[in-house]
């Protein structure tokens, strides 16, 4: 009798080795979005997340090159083009693959740590409930509305929405890596972080991580950088005086009038703003992967130190402060601490970025071949 038990067992194990274990869920489950998760709060009414502790291949931006944004109710909309995958932000299991009347093809993700992931506004699921996924893999075909890609994505705990934020930043896609605390209350989950204090502002500007953590070399195709994403500095204006040269000019100047409005060229946080022996009135603004730009001669800067800037957003006005004999924009990029010519990134003609590719490396070289 024992052995009957013990071979029935042995012929199960075999059963659930041979095919992949797949998880059940309730009807309920299945079909609605916001739904508590089983057992999650049995022992306690709160319970941590160490989010610290994932490995990088454990964690994945639902859109890696799209460009996420703040929405009402937590929700984050991350844009991005046609036809891209919608990939799995952690391991878990699929609870909800459906269409809803509303949101498109949705999926909803069940982990492990008890948090849940939602992804909505899908053009099609290409994934089935039960089935286990892991971090960045494949499970959607972004949808459209009004003419937008778009995933509308957002986290819950227990089927209550959470800001994301606490567990990713909005604009660099990094994963935070501190504790979560989760906390029932009847109508809501609070979150706390515990542990390393992590500023969710950091980085705003950063789209991708910091490439030089992982490689030695980065190349930025300048013809790949979408509409918005940059900005000629002083749109409309004539170079006055180009860089380098005799007098090794360590910018270039640009003209139109006096008291114009000077715009950030890419997306960044402002690291300077202030006066600045010859420079006069400066800004600095820190970007991607160590690229910065300088702004200088202002008559005035309408940025503060810390402030996160949009590519095309007007930072300072025309002036002649410091050594400067006429209203311009003394405008430098800097990679690394080390300045370079403006040149490699806009063909001041045109006021286009170069049909180049830029190949930066970690130690601050930066050389630039034609497409
Ligand atoms: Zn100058």
């Amino acid at each position: 009798m024992r052995i009957k038990k013990l071979l029935l067992a042995i012929a199960t194990l075999t059963l659930v080795s041979a095919t992949p274990v797949k998880h059940q869920f309730t009807a309920a489950e299945q079909q609605q979005i916001s739904i508590s998760t089983p057992g999650l709060f049995n022992r306690s009414d709160a319970f941590s997340i160490d989010l610290g502790l994932l490995k990088p291949n454990e964690y994945s931006f639902p859109l890696p090159v799209g460009k996420a944004t703040m929405r009402k109710n937590d929700v984050v909309q991350i844009d991005t083009k046609d036809g891209d995958n919608v990939k799995a932000m952690f391991d878990g299991t699929v609870r909800l693959a459906r269409k809803h009347q509303d949101m498109g093809y949705v999926i909803v993700i069940r982990h492990r740590n008890g948090l849940e992931t939602v992804y909505a506004n899908n053009a099609e699921n290409m994934v089935e409930v039960g089935q286990h996924v892991r971090a960045g893999q494949t499970i959607a075909i972004v949808g459209h509305r009004d003419g937008k890609f778009y995933c509308d994505f957002s986290i819950m705990i227990d089927g209550k929405r959470i800001n994301p934020a606490a567990v990713f930043s909005i604009n660099s896609h990094r994963l935070h890596r501190h504790t979560l605390l989760c906390e029932k209350h009847s109508s809501y989950i609070n979150v706390s972080t515990v542990g390393e204090k992590v500023d969710l502002d950091e980085n705003p500007n950063f789209t991708t991580e910091d490439v030089f953590e992982k490689k030695q070399t980065y190349k930025w195709n300048l013809e790949k950088m979408k509409k918005g994403s940059w900005a000629y500095p002083l749109p409309g204006a004539k170079v006055i005086s180009p860089y380098g040269g005799k007098r090794r000019h360590s910018g270039v100047d640009l003209k139109t009038k006096p008291n114009d409005e000077i715009v950030a060229a890419f997306d960044g946080v402002v690291t300077r703003s202030n006066s600045h022996y010859g420079y006069g009135l400066c800004i600095v603004v820190k970007h991607a992967n160590g690229l910065e730009t300088l702004y200088s001669h202002q008559s005035k800067n309408l940025v503060k130190v810390g402030d996160k800037v949009k590519a095309g957003q007007v930072i300072g006005l025309t002036g002649r402060t410091g050594r400067a004999t006429t209203e311009h924009l003394h405008f430098e990029t800097v990679f690394k601490g080390r300045r370079f010519n403006p040149n490699l990134i806009f063909d001041h003609n045109s006021r286009q970025l170069q049909k180049s590719t830029l190949t930066l490396t970690k130690n601050g070289g930066i050389t630039s071949k034609r497409n």
